[in-house]
């Protein structure tokens, strides 16, 4: 079991709807999210091209910020889902400053906080709230192992890349390109 996630950049529009869905879903405080849309531009005028994408944590084979918890607060669960404890976690930052993505926040309440992959949902059967709401259907998630998965039948007859793979963090969400 591998879970993760391809997301479709041709077919993002950029309405944020994921952004919302996953606030609502997890009661991320105000002025806080797990998932956000970046726009990016590239090429030169009048030759321009725009790529929009809806990033979150990659729930990363290889996650510097679980290697650098001093508290074992960060961890990794079946299926590769990282999680953080928000009870064993003492809020110290080294895990935010080792995500490569930015993808961790420090919550009011002492704790850090990010992207679950909804694992609450996922246990039911039910899709992540973000890809369960997204309009453009452009989210596919699941098992990489299963060959009949939505993630997997999403990246078999795509060209796709991840985000950084430099830093050598292995990310497991995948951008249709
Ligand atoms: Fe950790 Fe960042 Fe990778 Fe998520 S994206 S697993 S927070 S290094
Ligand atoms: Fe671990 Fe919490 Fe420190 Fe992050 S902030 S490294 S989860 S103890
Ligand atoms: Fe938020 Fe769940 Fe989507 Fe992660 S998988 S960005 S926690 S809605």
């Amino acid at each position: 079991m591998r879970y993760a996630m391809a997301i479709d950049t041709k077919k993002c529009v950029g309405c944020s709807d994921c952004v919302v869905a996953c606030q609502t879903e997890n009661n991320v405080p105000i002025g806080y999210c797990r998932d956000w849309v970046v726009e990016s531009v590239s090429g030169s005028y009048p030759s321009l091209e725009i790529e929009i994408r809806s990033e979150r944590c990659n729930h990363c084979d290889n996650p510097p910020c679980v290697r650098c918890c001093p508290t074992g607060a960060s961890h990794v669960v079946e299926g590769g889902i990282v999680l953080v404890s928000p009870k064993k976690c003492i809020g110290c930052g080294a895990c935010i400053q080792s995500c490569p993505y930015d993808a961790r926040y420090s919550h009011p309440e002492g704790y850090v906080d990010k992207c679950t992959f909804c694992i609450h949902r996922v246990e039911k059967g039910q899709k992540p709230a973000c890809v369960a709401v997204c309009p453009t259907k452009c989210m596919y998630f699941g098992d990489l192992e299963d060959p009949n998965s939505d993630v997997s039948k999403a990246l078999k007859n795509r060209r796709y890349k991840t985000l950084a793979p430099e830093a050598g963090t292995k990310p497991q969400i995948f951008f249709l390109i």
